[in-house]
């Protein structure tokens, strides 16, 4: 017992002195406009909590560079079609979609992604197809590493696709090559710097040989959907 308190303090001493971790903001559901979702604004509140430090040690961000305020809302739209976005700083969620798909925590995880990459305006170029593919990599390689979704369909895919697709390319990118790729593309990113020539450095080979590779390999199943591509940011 006592070492597992002192573990847990030396844990907690090595968190707050991680050079790429400030202090993690805290999470506010607004359920306002729809009082009756308040318990499952609370358990986003603390899936939040415990998953930002996560997601910025996956990404081995560097999370005081342009930190995030103090207190985040997660805010509860009653009216809003689609699912869920982010933008300056505030999560936002479809209600509807909520008491629809009241299982759906990893919707949570792939918004919450999105405020751990902050990437800054228009400096993504055209890797918008990037940037939901990590967004899905953490949300299903990482929170639901045991969801198993549909093969992906090689004669129609493109690495491109974004979302699961993106998402299992990096994976079986990472594991086949480069383990960390997905961190570097997270400091590209995140100085404005991506590139897709970016893909030879880190790994020897082009983006589109690598794809091709991915395809010829059987593809793993991909992981980790977004149902519906209603992010906005960036
Ligand atoms: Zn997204």
């Amino acid at each position: 017992m006592i070492l597992t308190l002192r573990a847990g303090i030396v844990f907690l001493l090595l968190l707050c002195f991680h050079p790429c971790m400030a202090n993690p903001p805290r999470f506010e559901a607004d359920t306002r406009q729809v009082p009756e979702l308040q318990p499952w604004g609370k358990v986003a509140e603390a899936l939040c909590e415990v998953w930002y430090p996560k997601i910025v040690g996956i990404l081995k961000s560097n999370d005081r560079e342009r930190p995030l305020p103090p207190v985040v809302p997660i805010i509860f739209e009653k009216d809003m079609d689609g699912v869920a976005y982010v933008a300056e700083d505030k999560m936002h969620i479809a209600a509807k979609w909520v008491t629809s798909h009241p299982g759906d925590f990893g919707m949570v995880i792939h918004e919450l992604t999105h405020l751990v990459q902050r990437y800054p305006e228009n400096k993504a170029g055209d890797a918008g197809w990037l940037v939901e593919g990590i967004a899905d990599y953490v949300r299903g390689y990482h929170f639901e590493p045991n969801v198993t979704n549909p093969r992906i369909n090689f004669k129609t895919a493109k690495y491109t696709d974004a979302y699961k697709t993106t998402a299992a390319f990096l994976r079986w990118t990472e594991k086949r090559y480069t383990p960390d790729l997905v961190a570097r593309f997270q400091t590209e990113l995140r100085a404005g710097k991506y590139r897709d020539y970016l893909f030879v450095k880190y790994t020897g080979k082009d983006v589109d040989t690598l794809w091709r590779e991915f395809a010829a390999s059987g593809a793993e199943p991909a992981s980790g959907a977004e149902v519906k591509k209603v992010s906005v940011r960036p």
